[in-house]
């Protein structure tokens, strides 16, 4: 799928629109949930134009997906929820109701969560 460079997370990546953000390196960016929906709510995207996991799978660089599984994983522990425990959510496509067409991981954490619903 074609990548919108208007959406609203390339906005904020061009420093557009503002963030709070808990993250920053070469690839990656993170920042907190404008709308949480648990304690700790932090989103994770890569800076490069994928508009989803699909492209972001088939299109990244394994540097690109290195510094992407390694930033989430220390994001969660510095978010303090890893012993606790939490939950990564990525929607893709209309179906997962994907509302913002850049690619990002949801980390979900602080409460228990419960069981998966769908
Ligand atoms: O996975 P999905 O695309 O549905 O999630 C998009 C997320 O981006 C929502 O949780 C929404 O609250 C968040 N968002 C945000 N800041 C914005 C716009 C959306 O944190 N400016």
């Amino acid at each position: 799928m074609a990548y919108d460079p208007d959406n609203i997370f390339a906005r904020i990546l061009r420093g557009e629109i503002p963030c709070r953000k808990v993250y920053e390196d070469r690839h990656v960016l993170a920042f907190h949930d404008i709308r949480p929906q648990a304690p700790t709510h932090v989103l994770v995207i890569p800076k490069g134009p994928y508009t989803s996991f699909a492209d972001f799978s088939e299109q990244a660089t394994p540097e690109e997906i290195l510094d992407f599984i390694r930033a989430a994983g220390l994001i969660a522990r510095q978010a303090g929820v890893e012993d606790s425990g939490y939950r990564l959510i990525a929607n893709h496509g209309p179906d997962s109701h994907q509302e913002v067409p850049h690619f990002h991981l949801h980390i979900l954490g602080g409460r228990p969560l419960g069981p998966m619903l769908v």
